[in-house]
């Protein structure tokens, strides 16, 4: 089988069987990313796809997480989308759920009844780049979507009954914004209560507009007092009824899961702590490596 490009998965993906349907980004614009770049986005013929399926049926026939491949699988027609799955479970009867990253966008282009049946066809943990709450930070970061689209979508998807990650990103507001990226996420996370919220902060690596805005300054990076503030303030004004808290990605200051409500007070404490530790540090910038693993934790 094989993977095109720069091959990206959620980390809970790790056992899923990764099969590409597109290559790169539909959209491709976000401030931040620096996913594919110089790739033109391609759907995969359908030969292709199947050829991959019949290959892995092979290979692992007992595999019962599917991810596909590229950066916004979802943008695929709900036709395309069925094509795909009708051949997975033919071919791999043991799927129970086909993932992949979608935007706002791609769910914006399907009806309802194209959802449920996309539902009903195994289609689900959707990755969703939400990324803040805040209109000014969405438009900043390119993302095509403000946060009342946000709400209205997601809501759909709920109906649909296609379960989904919530992905945001803690500096999104950069220095000037913080309180309010903490507070507009917060309302939008809570107003659509995601099963899962995966939580980042926000980095910039060589070769995305971001980091030559933070280089110029037209982008004020959050410092490590700042980041910690945000992710306190989100974490105190969020009401979930049940919601896994994935916040273990290397570019967070605190890295840590959970689940909501249940663990509130025990994560805002764990906050806390951490900030008491970096005292003297609070004004400096995180020092980053590699997808913007903080290394001066
Ligand atoms: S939608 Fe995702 S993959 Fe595409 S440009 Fe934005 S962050 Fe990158």
């Amino acid at each position: 089988m094989n993977l095109t490009g720069m091959v990206y998965r959620p980390p809970y993906e790790a056992n899923s069987l990764l099969l590409q349907v597109t290559l790169g980004c539909s959209h491709n614009k976000c401030t931040f990313c620096y996913m594919y770049p110089n790739v033109k986005f391609t759907i995969c013929p359908m030969e292709q796809i199947e050829a991959d399926i019949e290959e892995a049926a092979q290979v692992c026939p007992d595999v019962e997480r599917v991810f596909l491949e590229h950066g916004d699988a979802f943008v695929l027609s709900a036709d395309k989308l069925t094509q795909i799955a009708e051949a997975i479970h033919r071919k791999l009867p043991k799927v129970k759920t086909i993932a992949m990253y979608a935007s706002i966008q791609n769910i914006k282009h399907k009806t309802d009844a194209e959802l449920r049946r996309l539902c009903d066809l195994g289609i689900g943990g959707l990755d969703i780049g939400v990324e803040s709450g805040l209109d000014a930070a969405l438009a900043y970061m390119n993302k095509g979507h403000t946060a009342a689209e946000a709400r209205e979508q997601l809501l759909r998807l709920t109906k649909a009954g296609i379960p989904y990650s919530f992905n945001a990103i803690l500096g999104c507001g950069g220095a000037d914004l913080w309180r309010e990226n903490a507070d507009a996420t917060a309302e939008l996370i809570n107003a659509v209560q995601p099963h899962l919220l995966f939580i980042g902060s926000l980095h910039a690596q060589p070769g995305c507009k971001l980091y030559g805005d933070m280089k110029t300054g037209a982008f004020k990076e959050c410092t490590t007092g700042q980041l910690l503030d945000e992710q306190e303030r989100l974490i105190s004004r969020l009401e979930l009824k049940d919601t896994i808290y994935f916040g273990s990605h290397p570019s967070n200051l605190v890295p840590m899961q959970a689940i909501l409500p249940k663990h509130k007070d025990e994560m805002l404490r764990i906050v806390r702590e951490t900030r008491k530790g970096l005292q003297g540090r609070l004004d400096e910038y995180p020092l980053r490596g590699g997808e913007g693993s903080i290394i001066n934790r």
